[in-house]
């Protein structure tokens, strides 16, 4: 359809009062968060365990994790790269990845070597294997000479089960001479998906993954990664050189992850009045916001509120960043509101919800960042506000951000892909386990499904709204944005309809039948399937491709009702993590945490780092008076029988 053009922007006006800031505020692409600071601790050398090598998988799983089986793939992938194969490992988040190559590490003779992206990652992943007894240590750049020294020596002296770097570090000579003069049993690359250029997350130091084969011959690799389509998967399988890998590629469901979308209408009170409808228990919240300082001002708005809010973002100061990623680890219920810079490699396993006030930029991030949530396999809720104004805000970055052509329109498909999500009028789960390639049936733990959205015919609403763009352009040589648009639509004489005589357009109130809230549904749902384009810093409104087939009546638009207020008592299952424990046991199990708490406290690790919920909650149930009741309990190792046995003993024999 060919519509005189004109200059489009000869009038301009703001589209939508929810516009974002300038995009200079945004967070860049978190290359940087290479080097974020984790809780800085230094790296412990655990007291010289048992020799476990040639020790057979389930009795290392046992003994040092206190785990009574393995689950899912694990025991494959274990078998597996004990007998010396690589492996790559596709498991959601919480699936129990990093057991598949500590295990390994510590049956096999020599070092198990661990590709880890981010240094809080490593500094969280050495503690809790630290305190399971393990001898594990990590080389990066918070550490000073002396301590970098102690670690490379306690390495060649084969007395490391595990030693964690970062892939920078990994291609310079000297890394590589030293992990030559020792021996390494295994080599594990986590998050390998940051290896696919064409991905959400590449990292370009992971390319010089790809030669490990040839500088390690003999040692068994490993690529793991929780998030890959099969594209990624079939591109980090090519990068990381693993053609004759054994593939464990788990389901990607998170079956306690509740997801729920519903359209931004006052997006900080929509918030709160979610995060009040969660009983997180002592449990964590991340919330994610676009722009550093819509991430402040949530952070500061939640406090007045009275929760307990923290901001993160990578332009604030070091030692504040890493003073509140501790507080967010150690103590309960904090929530943190955060942009893409927080979460990669937070493995904290009792986040009770992940809020996004903003439309992430690909499903993979989306289901990433929700995958925080409820790594314990508690209930947990992925709750998402979106409207109009991420729509036209997300296409202007992806007209702006720089690169080529190809560049430009893959940041688009993975946009749509987003928007088909949010849109879908069908389970969500469902669409997001297709995009991973992965078919399933309606799961009964969605808004959709918990509450099939109203739909109606749209075709009237998309024509009238589409020949007002027309008129505009032909009569008037003028594009708007949308909050114009609907007052003409709705016929509101506004100042501003009656300065530019809108009043006397056609169309005017040709609208009145759809409310304010209907009309912007219509038109984010229209941008969403590109029958409408917004152009240029304004996001004025025009027609997209296709639009002409609605114009004439050849195409059918069916939209969903957006009906604020769903979230009603009946709307959604209630997210409560005490109810998992027995009314009977509660108190033992608050006295439990409240130990748990000091402990941790006292060496200065996370709770869950000591025990997490689910072993407390055993412990509650099943109230062991000696050492050896201890033994069956899930998640109690030899070492920690010896460091806590007695104290958790006494803490029940009080009770
Ligand atoms: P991932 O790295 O895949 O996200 P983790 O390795 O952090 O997952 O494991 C998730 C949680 O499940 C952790 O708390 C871990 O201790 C626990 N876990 C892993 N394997 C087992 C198992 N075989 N039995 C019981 N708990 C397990
Ligand atoms: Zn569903």
């Amino acid at each position: 359809m060919s519509i005189p053009q004109g200059d489009p922007y000869a009038d301009l006006e703001w589209a939508a009062d929810d516009f974002a800031p300038p995009p200079d505020e945004f967070e860049p692409p978190p290359d940087y968060a290479w080097g974020a600071p984790g809780p800085v601790a230094p790296a412990a050398l655990a007291p010289r365990a048992r020799d476990f090598t040639g020790v057979p998988a389930r009795e290392i799983l046992r003994e040092v994790f206190g785990y009574d089986d393995f689950r899912g793939d694990q025991a494959d992938v274990v078998d597996h790269v004990i007998g010396g194969g690589d492996a790559v490992v596709l498991m959601p988040t919480g699936g129990g990845k990093s057991i598949t190559y500590q295990v390994p590490a510590l049956a096999r003779p020599g070092t198990g070597l661990v590709v880890s992206p981010l240094i809080a990652l490593m500094h969280d992943q050495v503690d809790a294997l630290v305190a399971n007894g393990v001898r594990a240590a990590y080389l990066n750049s918070t550490q000073g000479p002396a301590e970098r020294q102690t670690v490379e020596q306690a390495f060649l002296a084969g007395e490391l089960d595990l030693l964690y770097v970062a892939p920078e570090r990994l291609s310079a000579a000297a890394t590589t001479s030293l992990l030559q003069r020792g021996r390494l049993s295994v080599i594990a690359i986590d998050e390998a998906h940051c290896v696919s250029q064409w991905g959400h997350d590449f990292r370009p130091d992971y390319l010089a993954l790809g030669d490990l084969a040839e500088r390690f011959p003999g040692v068994p690799r490993m690529a793991l990664t929780a998030t890959a389509t099969r594209e990624t998967h079939r591109e980090l399988t090519q990068r990381l050189d693993l053609p004759t890998a054994r593939h464990f590629v788990a389901s990607f469901d998170r079956p306690n992850i509740q997801y729920r979308i519903e359209a931004k209408n006052e997006p900080r009170k929509q918030l709160v009045s979610f995060i009040r409808s969660i009983d997180a228990g002592s449990g964590a919240g991340i919330v994610y916001a676009l722009s550093r300082k819509s991430v402040e001002q949530t952070a500061e708005y939640l406090r007045t509120q009275g929760i307990d809010a923290l901001p993160y973002h990578a332009g604030l100061d070091a030692s504040l960043r890493a003073a509140n990623q501790s507080r967010f680890l150690r103590d309960d219920g904090v929530v943190m509101v955060a942009t893409i810079a927080f979460g990669m490699g937070i493995d904290k396993p009792d986040v009770r919800f992940v809020a996004h006030i903003d439309l992430p930029k690909s499903v993979e991030g989306y289901y990433q960042e929700t995958g925080r949530a409820g790594r314990d396999g508690d209930p947990a809720v992925a709750w998402m506000a979106y409207g109009l104004g991420d729509v036209v805000q997300q296409r202007r970055l992806i007209d702006q951000s720089p690169g080529d052509r190809g560049f430009k329109t893959r940041l688009g498909q993975h946009l749509d892909a987003m928007l088909a999500l949010c849109e879908t009028v069908g389970c969500r789960r469902q669409n997001l386990l297709g995009y991973f390639g992965q078919d399933s049936t309606p799961c009964g733990n969605c808004d959709t499904c918990l509450q099939p959205p109203e739909t109606f015919d749209g075709t009237v609403a998309a024509q009238k709204l589409m020949s007002t763009i027309v008129r505009l352009q032909r009569e008037r040589n003028q594009a708007f944005g949308a909050g114009q648009l609907i007052d003409i639509l709705r016929g509101n004489k506004t100042d501003r309809v009656t300065q530019q005589r809108h009043d006397e357009l056609k169309t005017f109130g040709i609208g009145a039948d759809l409310s304010e809230q209907d009309w912007r549904g219509v038109v984010r749902q229209l941008l969403a399937t590109s029958l409408l384009v917004a152009r240029g810093e304004y996001g004025t409104l025009a027609l997209g491709d296709s639009a002409s087939d609605v114009l004439r009546g050849e195409r059918q638009v069916l939209l969903r009702r957006d009906v604020l207020g769903r979230r009603g008592p009946t709307s959604v299952r209630r997210t409560t993590v005490s109810e998992a424990v027995d009314p009977g046991d509660r108190d033992l199990f608050e006295a439990l945490r409240t130990w748990r708490a000091s402990a941790a406290r006292e060496q200065g690790v996370p709770a869950y780092v000591v025990f997490n919920d689910a072993t407390l909650r055993a412990l509650a149930a099943s109230r062991p008076s000696s050492s050896a009741d201890l033994d069956g309990i899930s998640g109690i190792g030899a070492k920690k029988r010896e460091t806590y046995g007695e104290a958790v003993l006494a803490v029940i024999a009080a009770a």
